[in-house]
């Protein structure tokens, strides 16, 4: 077995987190099992870049207007962000699996400052008929079309406390 280089054990060291082994096995021309071994030598053993498989159930959706089920991804819920959606890693990158899952059904990028909805109001849905783009505006006026202002709601409530205090 050749030696890794100082280079190629920087490179696997600055990568591990980002990229799957295949993937530097790839670029660097080595297997990807000697790569693992020699980050376990490194004394480096978790935290290492898998690529998971997005896998989902089918739920009925809540609203009865709803076309299709709810696709309630399975695979990727314990990375969900502060909001509770899903994240996936790929390319070195996070993303909302949501938003993932849009660029990828609908082949387009979307573009800053806009946001990937969702109809049937379940953050780790990723069923392609169940997401629309719109921006802020559009998610408040859609929550409150639906009823759910509880966030501007409760923020009244505390002001009206205040006030009566
Ligand atoms: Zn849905």
């Amino acid at each position: 077995m050749k030696y890794f280089t100082q280079e190629e054990i920087d490179f696997i060291k600055n990568n591990y987190k980002k990229m799957t082994l295949r993937k530097m096995d790839k670029i660097l021309g080595r297997d990807y099992r000697t790569i693992w071994t020699k980050l376990k030598r490194e004394g480096i053993t978790g935290n290492v870049h898998r690529k998971k498989t997005i896998r989902y159930k089918k739920v009925p959706s809540p609203y009865p207007e709803l076309e299709g089920d709810c696709w309630i991804c399975i695979s990727h819920h314990k990375e969900s962000n502060l909001y509770g959606y899903p994240m996936i890693h790929r390319n070195g990158k996070h993303y909302s699996l949501h938003r993932y899952a849009y660029e990828r059904y609908y082949k387009k990028e979307i573009p800053k400052g806009i946001g990937v909805l969702h109809h049937c109001d379940r953050p780790s849905c990723i069923n392609p008929d169940h997401l629309f783009l719109g921006t802020q505006k559009d998610n408040s006026q859609d929550m409150i079309k639906k009823g759910r202002d509880n966030c501007w709601g409760n923020k009244n409530k505390k002001e009206e406390i205040t006030a009566n205090i």
